[in-house]
């Protein structure tokens, strides 16, 4: 009899131990939280304190152009780390204090484009000097429009440029893309069949693929393409995509992403234009299609229009 009872009360206790087991299970999957979430955890934090997140935010720094690999070695929150900081506040038109205050919180966690925003050292989201600017439309436009190192762009005569999908998905919402940047440039642009040759290659691709920086799951970074004549554009697959007018507060608009990433493969760089397209973030369930003065100056310049 009491063995019995020993049997019942052990099995009573393996079965309490699965259900513990499992819940633990789906909660860490579940709730795997966004990538760039781990900045909320240096709230405060300023140059001496140093800790492993410290080292994820040098991480994160070096990704976007910031801080060069051997300056992201160790959690140390050190000059390079704090003059870093200070450059990312100037190009978001935060406060530059060094400090992870909550402005840099938030627009350290928001999604973003792949693509960094320095390059060897050229920070494009400032302006450049002053004889490098078009000629202003008016006395009141500042430009902060970039491009790549070099200025790369597609031959003058080149004005019409194929592209091709992997596969169907979105193939509508892109085209739609597309058609927003021939209103007010001298490109224009047709879909050719999946296996045909296209100068522009747009695929879905998961975590890291070989080129730019890794996709990372849900949030984090969005997507990323390349200066032209390269012509690759790819979304993180992972990411939760809308194709609605307006997404829902937790989805990702596509055709928003889609039209930044037409940019780059256009040879805009980021724009420290809040409104401008080439602006490096987008929130979810923010929609930001249109473009804006900043973006159109950047390619009237790139391809000097004469107008
Ligand atoms: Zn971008
Ligand atoms: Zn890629
Ligand atoms: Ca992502």
């Amino acid at each position: 009899m009491a063995i019995k009872r020993f049997y019942l009360i052990l099995f009573v206790f393996l079965i309490f131990l699965l259900i513990g087991i499992t819940a633990k299970r789906n909660t860490s999957s579940d709730k795997n939280p966004p990538p760039f979430d781990f900045i909320t955890k240096l709230k405060g934090y300023q140059k001496g304190n140093n800790t492993k997140e410290v080292h994820d935010l040098k991480a994160y720094l070096e990704r976007f152009g910031y801080l060069n690999k051997n300056e992201a070695t160790n959690g140390d929150f050190d000059d390079a780390l704090e003059s870093a900081i200070k450059t990312y506040q100037k190009n978001f038109h935060i406060k530059p204090s060094g400090v992870i205050d909550d402005d840099t919180i938030s627009k350290m966690r928001a999604p973003r484009c792949g693509v960094a925003d320095i390059v060897n050292g050229t920070n494009y989201m400032q302006p450049r000097n002053k004889n490098h600017l078009p000629r202003p439309t008016s006395i009141h436009t500042v430009s902060h429009f970039s491009f790549f190192r070099g200025e790369p762009r597609w031959p003058p005569a080149k004005n019409h440029l194929t592209y091709r999908f992997s596969s169907d998905f979105a193939a509508d919402l892109v085209a739609r893309a597309f058609q927003r940047w021939e209103s007010d440039t001298h490109f224009s642009f047709s879909r050719v069949g999946n296996n045909q040759e296209a100068d522009i290659v747009i695929e879905f691709k998961q975590g890291y693929h070989g080129d730019g920086s890794p996709f990372d799951g849900p949030y984090g970074i969005l997507a990323h393409s390349f200066a032209p004549t390269d012509g690759r554009l790819h979304f993180d697959a992972d990411e939760n995509w809308s194709a609605a007018d307006i997404p829902s507060a937790d989805a990702i608009h596509l055709e928003s992403v889609a039209v930044h990433e037409i940019g780059h493969l256009l040879g805009l760089g980021h724009s420290a234009i809040e409104e401008a397209i080439m602006y490096p973030t987008i929130g979810s369930g923010e929609v930001k299609t249109n473009l804006q003065e900043d973006d159109i100056q950047g390619i009237a310049y790139l391809y000097n229009y004469q107008n």
